[in-house]
């Protein structure tokens, strides 16, 4: 079914968009069953787990951090990822930035927006993205590409549409600057959910858990 699943949705999105699995608390079987059906990258949210399954998997896949992660995991990070899509802080992109130095390796990463202003969660509040965006880019191995998304937790997706079409606008406005030191090329936003709006918003990197692999149990997702 997986296959069959990522082959359906490959078909459905445009070309121009990139389907992310988001593979928390999935096998590395259930993983490699995607990449049959065509699926390129894995999303994780916990490093460990990650490691894990890049033992079963390796290069066949590129590998997102989707998660929020500590600075203290920074190092593992670099070494096991291919792109950090939930940049939000200042610290926690030094301590990436750092990591990468040793790794002689320039971090592709996402700054993750909380556009729905929820308290708790993370990502970085929408008129604070700017000047984030700006500092972060002075940071020499570090290669901003784009801005993350999750939006507001809701089952109906249009109410998604506001946060998304918001987010959007300032992904326009930092592309505008034509500043050098970052590039405006990835716009991740939209899950299972929430992905056709996501794409009609302007997202070209979709996240998606439950549609690829179905329902997972509940768990405490980290985000
Ligand atoms: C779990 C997760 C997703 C996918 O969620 P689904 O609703 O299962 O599609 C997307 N993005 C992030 C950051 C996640 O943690």
């Amino acid at each position: 079914m997986i296959k069959e699943n990522v082959a359906r949705i490959l078909k459905d999105i445009p070309k121009t968009v990139e389907l992310v699995g988001a593979a928390k608390t999935r096998s590395s079987s259930e993983m490699l069953e995607a990449l049959e059906g065509g699926l390129h990258i894995i999303g994780h949210n916990y490093v460990k787990e990650a490691e894990l399954a890049f033992q079963a998997i390796g290069d066949r896949a590129k590998w997102h951090m989707i998660g929020h992660l500590q600075s203290n995991k920074a190092k593992k990070a670099v070494a096991l990822f291919d792109m950090i899509e939930t940049v939000d802080s200042f610290k926690l992109a030094k301590a990436i930035d750092k990591a990468s130095l040793k790794h002689a390796k320039s971090m592709p990463i996402l700054i993750e927006i909380n556009s729905a202003e929820e308290g708790q969660k993370p990502g970085v509040l929408p008129i604070n993205t700017i000047s984030l965006v700006e500092k972060i880019s002075q940071l020499k191995n570090i290669k901003i590409m784009g801005l993350m998304t999750m939006g507001p937790a809701t089952s109906n997706q249009e109410d998604c549409r506001p946060y998304f079409s918001r987010v959007c606008r300032l992904f326009e406005e930092l592309k505008r600057k034509d500043n050098k030191a970052f590039e405006m090329r990835y716009l991740s936003m939209g899950m299972s959910s929430s992905y056709q709006v996501a794409i009609e918003e302007g997202a070209n990197i979709i996240r998606l858990g439950t549609k690829l692999f179905g329902p997972r149990a509940q768990i405490k997702t980290g985000v």
